[in-house]
């Protein structure tokens, strides 16, 4: 006999987990299950990441990414304070080493003004008092960033969720997903489960879950790894700020910056490289079915096409750590090789359209019975708590607060 609930959610990442928990806020009597096919929580993007709480300097003004990731980052903060999941509120430093940077973090301040973020804007000298060890020709100090423990915050996200009757039912793969008129019936490798609702956050395999679900959609992930190494303990404290370069305002990503962890230690990456591998973080790791969906994808070639010399850079990171450290020392000219110990990498689900767009914003898509998370590329993290309002808002068919 299979198992029924109000409400199953796939994915026990951070933004299935927030979803868990908003649906049982606002249904406190409803069964609630979340599936994964992990043996614990957070153990792909989310368990693999900066750890940053971003503040919302970057993203398109109006976006859901610039409006979740403020309303994100005051829950989180709130959220960590609530329930003792390590955090700091340690701020961040854009570094220009150019005038075309500079000329970049112009249009940044603008950007970040217009999303509400009161910034200061630094010079050379500025520069140096706050961060004797950075060098630049201007920087932008956003005040507001911070850094939390985000597999702590799940672990918390599903003690509460447990504390209020609902299930966390790990180890569950899910191989099938039907839609019948008053359910969804998942097919797990531990047998089926039914859902008078579903949500689906399936990160790194969002896509696949989208199709085995029947939706049409012709977004794929496409992942992109990124590498960090870790600073010896001794070099911990060369900064007290996050140091992050000035990105390319084409692409997704942020840069190889320099970020403290919520445990004492500071980190440099991450990187932002195609990866054959969707789940596996060894190095140059590959995995056939992920490989060819990567390699058949137009949309990948597409892109590769779009951003040749993005491309290249990236390649170079990842073969030499000498690359890396050059791209790191532009803005911290004190590193050395000895400071690059490997650490751990991330792999991102990047959303990318047939011609070969990155698709920016967060990206939902529904049946009568479910709501699909689509693209939740950073700052998911940030912004896991306003994405779970908004897609709880949706799967229960009302109007938007
Ligand atoms: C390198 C890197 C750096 C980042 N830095 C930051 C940052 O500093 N700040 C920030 O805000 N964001 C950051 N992000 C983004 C952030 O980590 C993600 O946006 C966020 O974790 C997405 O959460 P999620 O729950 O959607 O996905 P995930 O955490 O990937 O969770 C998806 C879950 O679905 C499960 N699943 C998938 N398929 C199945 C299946 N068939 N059956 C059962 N379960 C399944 C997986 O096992 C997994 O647990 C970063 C991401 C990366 C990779």
């Amino acid at each position: 006999m299979s198992r029924a609930f109000d409400f199953l959610v796939i994915g026990a990442g951070i933004v299935g987990l927030a979803t868990a928990a908003e649906l049982q806020r606002r249904n406190p009597r409803a069964r609630v299950a979340v599936i994964d096919k992990e043996a614990a929580v957070a153990q792909h993007q989310t368990g693999h990441n900066s750890g940053v709480i971003h503040a919302g300097v970057y993203y398109a003004p109006d976006s859901l990414k610039a409006r979740y990731c403020r309303a994100g980052l005051r829950a989180t903060f709130e959220f960590c304070a609530a329930h003792d999941v390590p955090h700091r509120r340690c701020g961040k430093l854009i570094v220009a080493t150019d005038a075309r940077d500079e000329a970049r973090l112009r249009d940044l301040a603008a950007r970040a003004a217009h999303n509400g973020l009161t910034l200061e804007w630094l010079d050379r000298a500025g520069i140096a008092a706050r961060e004797p060890r950075v060098r630049g020709v201007a920087a932008l100090y956003v005040a507001e960033t911070g850094i939390a423990d985000y597999p702590a915050l799940c672990a918390a996200l599903a003690n509460d969720i447990r504390a209020r009757d609902g299930e966390l039912l790990l180890g569950h793969e899910v191989l099938a997903i039907q839609e019948r008129a008053d359910e969804a019936v998942v097919e797990t490798s531990q047998g089926a489960l039914r859902g008078a609702r579903l949500v689906v956050c399936g990160g790194l395999q969002a896509d696949r879950l989208a199709r085995l679900a029947g939706l049409e959609t012709s977004l794929a992930i496409v992942p992109f790894r990124g590498d960090y190494f870790r600073l010896p303990a001794a070099r911990s404290a060369l900064v007290s700020t996050l140091i992050y370069p000035v990105p390319d305002p084409a692409l997704p990503f942020l840069g190889v910056h320099l970020t403290l962890t919520a445990d004492g230690g500071l980190t440099l990456g991450p990187s932002a490289m195609l990866a054959l591998a969707r789940e596996i973080y060894r190095p140059w790791a590959w995995q056939a079915r992920d490989a060819v969906d990567a390699l058949r994808y137009a949309g990948t070639w597409r892109l590769l096409a779009r951003y040749p010399r993005a491309g290249i850079a990236e390649l170079l990171h990842a073969a030499s750590r000498r690359a890396y450290l050059t791209a790191a020392r532009r803005y911290c000219p004190e590193l050395v090789l000895d400071d690059l110990a490997t650490w751990s990498c991330g792999i991102r689900a990047q959303a990318v359209s047939p011609a070969g767009e990155l698709i920016h914003d967060f990206a939902f898509a529904g049946t009568a019975r479910s709501v699909h998370v689509l693209n939740a590329p950073s700052p998911a993290a940030t912004a896991a708590f306003p994405i779970a309002e908004a897609v709880v808002t949706r799967l229960l068919g009302e109007a938007p607060a």
